[in-house]
C-alpha cells in the first residue's frame, strides 16, 4: 500500500521571512526591497512597496485592534502536561520555551477593551507559542471568550494564527474542537456576533472549528489557510493542485471565505461589520 511506501519528502524551505526581523534595516521576503525597520511597524508590519503581510505576534495585534488599553483575562491558565509528553525534548520543557519567548503562558492572548468604541472580547493566537497550536488552556481561554461575550453581550473576535491541534496533547487537542463549537452554537442563539479571522498560517483543528465559524470569515491577504497540508492532499489524490491552492484569495473565489482585507483595513472593516450586525 502506498503509504507504507512513502519516502519522507524534506519540508520545502520557506522563501520569505514571516516576522518583521531584528535590526534597523529589513529586507521583504516577497519583494526583496530594503525597508527601514520602523517604517514597516509603522505600516502595520504591512511591506510599504508591496503589501505582504509579515505575521505579528498576539500582542502586537491586539494594540492594532482595541482603541487603547484592554484588560487581559486568563492570563495564568497553564497546561498541566496530561500525557507527559516528550518527543525529543519533554512537553514541559516546551512550554516554558513558548512562555520565555512570548510572554504567554499558552498560545492565545484573551482581553476584552474597546473596538471602535464599542466593548469587545478578543482572543488573538500567538504563533510563537509552538506554532500556535491548539490544546487544553487554548479550548478553555477560547470557550471563556464566548462565554464571556455571551454573559455581557458583547462581540467577540478571534484572530487565528495555528499549525492546528497540538499533539503533545493528544486527543484532549481534539476535543477543544467539538466543545469550542458547542459555545459557539450558544453565542449564536443568543444572536452575539462572532467575527473570525484568518491569518498566515490558520489550519488543521483551528480551521476545522472555530477559524471557519464565524458570523463573518475574514482573512488577509496572502494567508495560507486550511485543514491538511498541500503536500498531503497531493500525495492522497495524488494530482497536482492548482496554483494559489489554499491562499486565502482561492478560498474567497470558492467561496470559503466572506472577505479578503487588508490588515490596515481591518479594524476598520471588523467595526463596520459590527455596526451592520448589531446596530
Ligand atoms: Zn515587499
Amino acid at each position: 500500500m502506498a503509504w507504507f511506501r512513502r519516502e519522507p519528502a524534506p519540508l520545502a524551505p520557506r522563501t520569505s521571512e514571516s516576522r518583521v526581523p531584528e535590526g534597523l534595516w529589513v529586507k521583504c521576503g516577497s519583494c526583496k526591497e530594503i525597508l527601514y525597520r520602523k517604517d514597516v511597524l509603522k505600516n502595520l508590519s504591512v511591506c510599504p512597496k508591496c503589501a505582504f503581510h509579515f505575521r505579528v505576534s498576539a500582542r502586537e495585534r491586539l494594540e492594532m485592534l482595541f482603541d487603547g488599553p484592554w484588560e487581559e483575562f486568563d492570563r495564568n491558565l497553564v497546561s498541566a502536561d496530561p500525557l507527559g509528553f516528550r518527543d525529543g525534548r519533554p512537553y514541559k520543557e516546551r512550554l516554558s520555551a513558548g512562555k520565555a519567548k512570548t510572554d504567554s503562558w499558552d498560545a492565545l492572548v484573551s482581553a476584552s477593551g474597546a473596538m471602535g468604541g464599542r466593548p469587545t472580547i478578543i482572543g488573538a493566537m500567538e504563533y510563537g507559542f509552538i506554532g500556535g497550536s491548539m490544546g487544553v488552556v487554548v479550548g478553555e481561554k477560547v470557550t471563556r471568550c464566548i462565554e464571556r461575550a455571551l454573559d455581557e453581550k458583547r462581540p467577540l473576535v478571534v484572530v487565528s494564527c495555528s499549525g492546528g491541534a497540538r499533539m503533545m496533547e493528544g486527543t484532549l487537542s481534539l476535543m477543544q474542537m467539538a466543545k469550542i463549537s458547542a459555545a459557539l452554537a450558544r453565542l449564536h442563539e443568543a444572536r452575539v456576533p462572532f467575527l473570525s479571522v484568518l491569518t498566515d498560517p490558520t489550519t488543521g483543528g483551528v480551521t476545522a472549528s472555530y477559524a471557519m465559524l464565524g458570523d463573518l470569515n475574514i482573512a488577509e491577504p496572502g494567508a495560507l489557510i486550511g485543514f491538511a497540508g498541500p503536500r498531503v492532499i497531493e500525495q492522497t489524490i495524488r494530482q497536482k493542485l492548482p496554483e494559489g491552492f489554499q491562499r486565502s484569495e482561492f478560498l474567497l473565489q470558492h467561496g470559503m471565505l466572506d472577505i479578503v482585507v487588508d490588515r490596515r483595513e481591518l479594524k476598520k472593516t471588523l467595526v463596520r461589520s459590527l455596526q451592520l450586525l448589531m446596530d
